[in-house]
Formats: C-alpha cells, sequence, structure tokens
C-alpha cells in the first residue's frame, strides 16, 4: 500500500527540528494540511503525495530548508514534478502525443486570443524573460498575428524561446491543426488539450503557495506580458512586475484544467 501524504509527513515530521528553526519535515507537514480552492480532492490529493515525495528526496539528500522553501515558492518544484509526471506519460504515450499534428511552424497555439498567454510560474517568467531579452528591437511574432506570443520568430513561426518555454507550451498538443486554425480565430473546435501532467504541475503549485503562506510569496504571472516585456527591453525585474498575476489566477487555471480533464 502506497503511504499517504498525511503517514508521510508524519514519518517526516519524526525527524523534525527540535531548535524551532523551519525545517523540510515541517513543509511537509504544510502539504498535509493545504487545501487548493475548487478541484477534486482525488486531484489535491495525487498532488500531495508527489509534492511529499518530492520533499522526503530533499531531506534524504540533506537539501537546505532555505533551497526547498526558494524551489517551492519560485515554481521550480512544481516544473520539475510536472515534467516527472510527463517523463512517466512519454514512456508509454496515449493517442493524443502519438496522432498529434504538431510540427515546427505549425504555430496557431502560439496566437494567446486575449492577450493572457496562460499561468506561469516566477522560475518560468525568469527564464522565459531572460532568452527572449537578446532580441529585444527585432520583429516578433505580432508582426506574423496581432495576438502571436512575442517569442514567436514571425518569418519560420519557429518558438525562439524554445528551451526556456513555459510547462503550457510543452503541454499543449492536437491531432487536428485545422482546429487549431480556426479555434485562434475564435472558434470552439475539438482536438487540442493539455497533457493530464500540466495539470499535477498546476496544483503542486498551488499546494506550494498554500504551504508557504507566512513564510515565502508564491506569484505567478502572464506569459505573453514576460514575453512582451523582454522584447521591449524592460529589466526582467520591471517586467515581471508588469506581468504578475492577481492571486486567484492560478486558483482559476487549476478549475479549468480539471475541468478540461474531465471533459
Ligand atoms: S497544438 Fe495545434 S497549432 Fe500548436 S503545433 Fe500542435 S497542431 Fe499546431
Ligand atoms: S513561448 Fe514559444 S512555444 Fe510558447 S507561446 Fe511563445 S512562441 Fe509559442
Amino acid at each position: 500500500m502506497k503511504p499517504t501524504t498525511a503517514r508521510a509527513a508524519r514519518r517526516l515530521a519524526q525527524k523534525s527540528d527540535k531548535s524551532g528553526a523551519l525545517t523540510v519535515a515541517d513543509l511537509a507537514a504544510r502539504v498535509a494540511k493545504a487545501k487548493v480552492k475548487g478541484i477534486d480532492k482525488a486531484v489535491e490529493t495525487r498532488g500531495k503525495r508527489i509534492l511529499t515525495s518530492f520533499l522526503q528526496t530533499a531531506q534524504n539528500y540533506g537539501m537546505p530548508t532555505k533551497d526547498v522553501v526558494a524551489e517551492m515558492a519560485s515554481g521550480q518544484a512544481a516544473w520539475r514534478l510536472g515534467h516527472a509526471v510527463r517523463d512517466e506519460i512519454m514512456k508509454s504515450p496515449p493517442e493524443a502525443v502519438t496522432d498529434a499534428a504538431c510540427a515546427q511552424g505549425c504555430a496557431f497555439c502560439c496566437i494567446l486570443s486575449g492577450g493572457e498567454g496562460g499561468v506561469i510560474t516566477g522560475f518560468e517568467a525568469a527564464q522565459l524573460h531572460k532568452a527572449v531579452d537578446p532580441l529585444a528591437g527585432q520583429p516578433d511574432g505580432r508582426d506574423w498575428h496581432p495576438e502571436a506570443c512575442p517569442a514567436l520568430d514571425p518569418e519560420t513561426r519557429s518558438c525562439r524561446a524554445y528551451d526556456a518555454r513555459p510547462m503550457i507550451c510543452r503541454s499543449f498538443l492536437s491531432m487536428d491543426a485545422a482546429a487549431c486554425e480556426s479555434n485562434a480565430a475564435g472558434g470552439a473546435e475539438q482536438g487540442a488539450g493539455l497533457l493530464g501532467s500540466h495539470l499535477d504541475y498546476l496544483v503542486i503549485h498551488a499546494l506550494c503557495r498554500q504551504a508557504l503562506k507566512g513564510i515565502a510569496q508564491v506569484h505567478t504571472y502572464s506569459m505573453a506580458a514576460t514575453a512582451a516585456s523582454a522584447v521591449a527591453g524592460d529589466d526582467a525585474q520591471v517586467g515581471l512586475t508588469q506581468a504578475r498575476h492577481k492571486p486567484s489566477a492560478l486558483d482559476t487555471a487549476c478549475r479549468d484544467a480539471v475541468k478540461a480533464a474531465q471533459a
């Protein structure tokens, strides 16, 4: 039987620091109590189990608590764990992956209708800004389509920040490029969606935010605004401040991802 999150947290707590300083065990106890608004208990429990495993590993390897807090707060933890789930999915890829129509130069999904582009973590926003910053002043995706991501190359329609592209770009796929084109123009065609690992990534980040209340701030950012600030030549700190979401954006993204997974 797999250990429950509460049981795993108790085991970690037995190793807690008696000096009163915050420990990884304390973080695990906070994760066990955390709640993500408006999502299924099963989805929340799965996120807790994954995040608690991360904390157990961090403790086993003697990772300093401040580094664990920094990874949880920046979203690097959600990024690592979302990738680990994605790697598992890819070991036996579902039809949505094997039959995906996605190809280089097919970029209808990089048209960010509404100008938002989805929720990204601080870790991803910093990576994206750094990758796009050297391209400041060059023609960008908006020279191809007014709502395209500024990180897109307007000629080749390839991502110019490929290695730094956020999780949402790595999770989105479709078996029908024509449906993507129609949806980018305001349609509601079926066929496109997010890999299941994306839901875990979002829920884990939301759990980190709950668990770190009073310890560290956890923000999310608009992908489109982050890339736009970089091509405008803004300093990263200024750009990320402008691209920062209200706290409700992460809750909404979690709820939307649950609905999409159930559709
Ligand atoms: S998600 Fe759609 S638009 Fe994006 S690469 Fe795949 S088929 Fe093309
Ligand atoms: S970061 Fe790259 S993959 Fe993601 S929307 Fe922008 S251009 Fe497309």
